[in-house]
């Protein structure tokens, strides 16, 4: 048995089987690559899923790390310490929200968003305003909170019951929000800018600002989770400004520790003072690496020329990708925003990313349906036409 195959049939023996193994075993990574145990090498175009925002091995964030774990990694949440102070400082001054949350996933970062407006709610409107608005095909995470508000978990009876008081509507559609949207009732609605696990659709910005206009009319929290979208995701150093539309909270994870696990929530005032002390919190939240780190990603988003270069290398590929569609009969349809995009084919999803696999492409799907691209934010304009070519000639392959 090769070694991959005992480290990949031994491993699962141990794991609780929340994903079906991959056929590789994934060793090392440098900028946008990642060499397997076997020595083979393979383009990045999911970055651990909107995760390795800056790639792999990236200079100033091993820096950033070498020197603060020796220096200090933990210490309790009610401690200042001057990496907590910058990393807030830098997130408030950058995303335009008065106050911040650390946490360590993205779904904690929902879960914190879900409270402080229930909390906002409570104080506000009283016991009743208790209900939240989601959308069909959204994905907010796996804890009991975030789940209750992502439809496709009300389908897994074995988890049930959810959190009450949860309202659907369908993305994209504000007259379905209008027709559950209650000022006494609603507490917030919680939309993704763009659906990344539902297949990579953006919100139209109307919809959004129409949402926004319905919050404001009968006061209602409006909870952007952009823990995929953002962090330049979008070309854009917040998801919320491809849309122009600001939201009174907003959820990030995955980016913004580009691979170090850190998460946050972000709040205006209004809403981030109803949690108090002793009502929200976690251990790890704010811990002086993730905060390091954190701050460390903000700034290398911050230099000259980064979200430039989002654009530039989003337009080669969707370019790209639309010279691939009108020259063969394959791609069906081409979907998303800025580096997180979808495209449909002929080709059961599986198959195509077998296939990319073998051709040295990392790629991950979305919605069941669609094959998702989310490859690093510093990927340049030649690594984009390398990729491109192996999507191409691995279509071509496929029968
Ligand atoms: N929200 C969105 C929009 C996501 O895409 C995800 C993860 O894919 C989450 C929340 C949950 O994040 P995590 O897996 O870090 O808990």
């Amino acid at each position: 048995m090769s070694d991959a195959k005992q480290i990949i049939e031994e491993s699962f023996e141990h794991l609780v089987k929340t994903y079906a193994p991959q056929p590789v075993v994934m060793d090392y990574g440098d900028g946008v690559y990642v060499w397997d145990t076997d020595g083979k090498k393979y383009i990045d175009f999911a970055a651990g899923i909107a995760v390795a925002s800056l790639g792999h091995n990236y200079p100033p964030l091993m820096k950033t790390i070498t020197e603060q774990a020796p220096r200090l990694m933990a210490v309790q949440a009610s401690y200042a310490t001057k990496e907590k102070h910058k990393a807030a400082k830098l997130l408030s001054e950058t995303t335009g929200f008065d106050l911040i949350y650390f946490s360590n996933s993205g779904t904690e970062s929902v879960e914190a968003s879900l409270k402080c407006a229930r909390k906002w709610a409570y104080d506000e409107k009283g016991e009743q305003a208790n209900e939240i608005i989601a959308f069909r095909n959204s994905f907010h995470g796996r804890t009991y909170g975030a789940a209750s508000v992502t439809e496709k978990f009300h389908s897994q009876p074995f988890f049930s019951p959810y959190l009450g008081g949860i309202k659907w509507a369908n993305f994209n559609d504000l007259e379905s929000v209008k027709a559950v949207a209650d000022a006494n009732k609603t507490a917030a609605i919680i939309v993704e800018p763009v659906q990344g696990e539902g297949g990579l659709t953006p919100a139209e910005p109307d919809f959004l600002k129409g949402l926004r206009k319905l919050c404001d009319d009968l006061n209602i929290c409006l909870i952007f989770d952009e823990v995929q979208a953002g962090f330049g995701r979008l070309g854009e150093y917040n998801a919320y400004d491809a849309f122009g539309v600001k939201p009174d909270i907003a959820a990030w994870a995955k980016g913004m520790g580009s691979g170090f696990p850190v998460g946050a929530m972000g709040a205006v005032e209004k809403f981030g003072k109803a949690i108090t002390v002793g009502t929200h919190g976690t251990t790890y939240g704010g811990n002086p690496l993730a905060c390091a780190v954190c701050a460390t990603v903000v700034e290398e988003m911050q230099k000259p020329g980064f979200m430039d270069n989002v654009r530039a290398v989003s337009k080669v590929l969707y370019d790209g990708l639309e010279e691939i569609k009108r020259n063969s009969n394959k791609i069906t349809e081409i979907k998303g925003k800025g580096l997180m995009i979808g495209v449909k084919t002929v080709f059961p999803p599986k198959d195509l990313l077998s296939a990319l696999q073998a051709n040295g492409f990392m790629a991950t799907m979305a919605g069941g349906d669609t094959l998702r691209l989310t490859p690093p934010l510093v990927m340049n304009e030649d690594e984009a036409r390398e990729g491109l070519n192996i999507l191409k000639a691995t279509l071509e392959e496929m029968e």
